[in-house]
């Protein structure tokens, strides 16, 4: 069984707070704290250009690559890290779309997040060849797969709601007709078990500052599956994906496998606090996260609904078909969450009236979860979110 008291020792947790955010920024691990100081002052400050080699910079986006693998089910040596998730949508779509010259349709759904799409549209807009992203209901998908599609590019979790995907069904639906599957593991990965291995997904992406806690603006990471790894084009032809970056060489060769799609020079100092971040799971069971993540959301839900008429549920009743996260409906979201903030509740809002909560085992707990629910009755009991200052919207929600 996994121990989650110690996880929860690996994590600095502010006094007097209850962090229901997890989902969004994970907190700061301690021995993040304790790396960053080190590679800033021992590696960066003593060895200066030369730790590139003798503190292993060059493969430091491979190696937490193939940390990153583990918990997605990739084998090791498929997965790279650095960019951010918007880049590593632009790589695996056109990566995807390069593969099936002959489709025009790019299929996705309405709860996929914003920048998803928002790179999916100048992508197909820039390659102008009589592309489309053609967009459906969550339920609709799997209808919508016919042989027009090239690729079905979806978030497993929706940001929103929570709804989770099949992902080998759809996969299987989308490989059945000629077409490919990228799949978005932002609000998958350290979230819930994955295997895009089982569910044959083509290419895999995702970020790292949510369940993983590799701290604001930490790498993407990229799954290739090996079938399509030394085919794959990477569009953003940088040297760092280069067969031999140091060899300078006029042309681009593309590196083997998913090294690839490496585009510049990785973000040492981000990345080696992201490794440290990925202390946390060596010992954790997927299956135990997943168990303790759906106790943890059983009882908040069990909770809020028998002591706040004045929310709607907002995610699927069944703890299976969602991924580690609760929403609840008010048309005051925004102030009923400031009011929450206030106390110490940490939760965050997605317009327009989405109050989300997200779930994390290695360091929350039932009892906290507990407490959160009874805050929030309060406040709504109390109508003490009314206040000017709650309603005025700062820039991030
Ligand atoms: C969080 C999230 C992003 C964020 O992309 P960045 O480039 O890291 O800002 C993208 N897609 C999904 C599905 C997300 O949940």
């Amino acid at each position: 069984m996994t121990d989650f008291a110690a996880t929860r020792a690996l994590f600095h947790l502010p006094e007097g707070v209850l962090y229901l955010d997890g989902n969004s920024l994970g907190p700061l691990p301690l021995a993040a704290e304790a790396r960053a100081a080190r590679v800033l002052r021992a590696e960066w400050g003593d060895r200066l250009i030369r730790a590139w080699n003798d503190a292993h910079w060059t493969t430091l986006p491979a190696r937490v690559g193939d940390r990153i693998a583990r918990l997605i089910g990739a084998p090791p040596g498929t997965v790279t890290t650095g960019d951010t998730l918007s880049i590593k949508v632009f790589q695996a779509l056109a990566a995807a779309l390069a593969l099936r010259p002959d489709r025009r349709v790019v299929l996705s759904d309405s709860g996929n997040f914003p920048t998803d799409l928002y790179i999916a549209d100048a992508l197909v807009q820039a390659l102008g060849r009589g592309l489309e992203v053609k967009v459906v209901a969550p339920e609709e998908v799997a209808a919508a797969i016919d042989d027009s599609v090239a690729v079905v590019m979806l978030t497993q979790v929706d940001y929103r709601t929570g709804r989770l995907h099949d992902m080998a069904a759809l996969t299987a639906r989308a490989h059945a007709s000629g077409a490919l599957a990228v799949w978005d593991l932002a609000h998958s990965a350290g979230a819930l078990p994955i295997d895009v291995t089982a569910a044959q997904a083509d290419f895999a992406i995702g970020c790292t500052y949510k369940y993983l806690n590799g701290g604001p603006g930490a790498p993407a990471f990229i799954h290739v599956a090996p079938a399509h790894a030394d085919v794959a084009q990477p569009i953003l032809a940088g040297w760092f994906g280069h067969d031999a970056p140091f060899a300078f060489e006029r042309d681009y060769r593309p590196a083997p496998g998913v090294e690839r799609m490496r585009v510049g020079t990785p973000p040492i100092v981000a990345l080696s606090i992201l490794d440290a971040a990925l202390d946390a799971w060596e010992e954790v069971d997927m299956a135990d996260l997943r168990a303790a993540s759906i106790r943890l959301s059983e009882r908040f839900i069990h909770e809020v609904e028998a002591r706040c008429p004045q929310v709607t549920l907002a995610s699927p009743r069944d703890p299976q078909a969602r991924g580690s996260q609760v929403s609840f409906t008010h048309p005051h979201a925004y102030a009923v969450m400031q009011a929450l903030i206030a106390r110490g509740v940490i939760g965050d809002v997605r317009a327009p009236d989405v109050l989300r909560f997200g779930f994390t085992p290695l360091y929350l707990s039932e009892d906290e979860v507990v407490r959160a629910a009874t805050i929030l009755a309060e406040i709504l009991d109390t109508g003490a979110w009314d206040r000017a200052d709650y309603h005025a919207r700062a820039k991030v929600t």
